[in-house]
């Protein structure tokens, strides 16, 4: 059993500190509570058909099984609802997309992610797709802000929960042990999201990515699907939808955008006629990363300060099977982290 300090509360410390903890040890976690963080305003959508040419995303056969396990054993630990499993509709854009995507999906690969095509104009409910388009299964949303909010109940009510901002200033390490206030801990975990780009610690290359979402509520429909072309109107249980999400390097202001509000608005505009009236509007920057890998590892020269970091646009699926690999290697169950996600293939030794 080892004794571990996370600091920052976004989804990969929130998911690294719990499965920590449901390992045996020990963890003190801290936060400074930042509105407009990535995983506070993140739609929280998985799916393992991504892109134009909808193909597998990286470690889908290995991720997904693996996180939809993981989200209902962390709902019954922290006693909230949070994991939402829910069809995926994706119209095509083209004939010529139509005829790619349905003979790749003949592909006995993808025969588990499928669950129909849909004939063209055969969806309804105001949607345009004159090409038709295929259901996916083994897609859903994690609502990011209940999970994070019931985590930092529980952990606040173990004592083990800190609200403050962590500077590097203020940590001591030695070649055994880390001191910050009152703790002696094995190990810092670093978890910041892409404020880690603000820090010369571990100078890792990310390429931050703003992102922007509208909360809307439709007028005239109703959808119960996730619904995905170019953009996604995403469902939540109150009615209310999320839609997004624009993926801008260039701006990283914290607020919306008169940009971002056109690109959504006109996107939203081709995929549904349906009405809808505004709710909201939330921006966050994602801690992407030069290759599009995580950021795990431990610093080459401090042996006690670790990162877990770099989940991009795809924390909600990376997260949960990359903490468990992470604390595998703290543990010194393997002596090598996979050599795509390790800090190692970037940073000099
Ligand atoms: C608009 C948008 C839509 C998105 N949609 C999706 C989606 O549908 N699916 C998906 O999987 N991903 C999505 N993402 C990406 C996802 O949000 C990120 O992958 C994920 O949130 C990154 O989590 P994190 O914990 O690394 O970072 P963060 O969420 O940024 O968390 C870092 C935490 O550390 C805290 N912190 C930083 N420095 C300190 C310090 N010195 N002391 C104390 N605390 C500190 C911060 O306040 C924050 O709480 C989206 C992102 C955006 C912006």
């Amino acid at each position: 059993m080892a004794h571990y300090f996370i600091v920052g509360q976004g989804i990969a410390g929130t998911v690294l500190a719990y499965t920590l903890l449901r390992r045996g040890h020990v963890v003190h976690i801290a936060d400074n509570n930042a509105s407009q963080t990535a995983s506070k305003v993140a739609a929280g959508l998985f799916n393992p058909i991504t892109g134009y040419r909808m193909t597998k995303t990286w470690l889908a056969d290995l991720l997904f099984p693996f996180l939809h396990r993981f989200y209902p054993e962390m709902e019954r630990y922290l006693g909230a609802r949070f994991f939402y499993p829910l069809p995926m509709y994706r119209p095509f854009e083209s004939v010529a997309q139509q005829n790619e995507v349905l003979s790749e999906i003949s592909d006995e690969k993808f025969a588990k992610y499928v669950e129909k095509v849909v004939p063209s104009d055969g969806y309804g409910r105001h949607i345009y797709d004159p090409f038709g388009g295929i259901i996916l299964q083994q897609c859903g949303y994690v609502d990011l802000p209940v999970l994070l909010t019931a985590a930092k109940s529980v952990w606040k009510a173990q004592g083990i929960y800190r609200e403050c901002e962590v500077s590097e200033s203020e940590i001591y390490c030695t070649n055994e042990k880390v001191y910050w206030q009152d703790l002696s801990v094995d190990y810092i975990i670093y978890c910041r999201g892409w404020k880690e780009t603000a820090s010369s610690l571990f100078h890792l290359p990310f390429r931050p990515v703003k992102g922007e979402i509208l909360q809307v509520r439709f007028t005239n429909e109703c959808y119960d699907e996730i619904i995905n072309r170019s953009c996604w109107i995403l469902p939540h249980p109150d009615k209310t939808y999320r839609v997004g999400a624009t993926y801008h390097q260039h701006d990283l202001s914290p607020t919306p955008s008169a940009q971002g509000w056109d690109e959504l608005t006109g996107k939203l505009s081709k995929l549904t006629s349906a009405q809808w009236a505004l709710l909201g509007r939330l921006a966050g920057i994602r801690p992407a990363t030069y290759d599009r890998r995580p950021f795990i590892g431990i610093h080459p020269q401090q042996p006690r300060i670790g990162i877990f970091n770099g989940l991009g646009a795809k924390g909600v699926s990376l997260a949960p099977y990359f903490a468990t690999v992470f604390a595998e290697f703290l543990e010194g169950k393997t002596k090598q982290l996979p050599l795509e996600v390790a800090i190692e293939r970037c940073i000099k030794v």
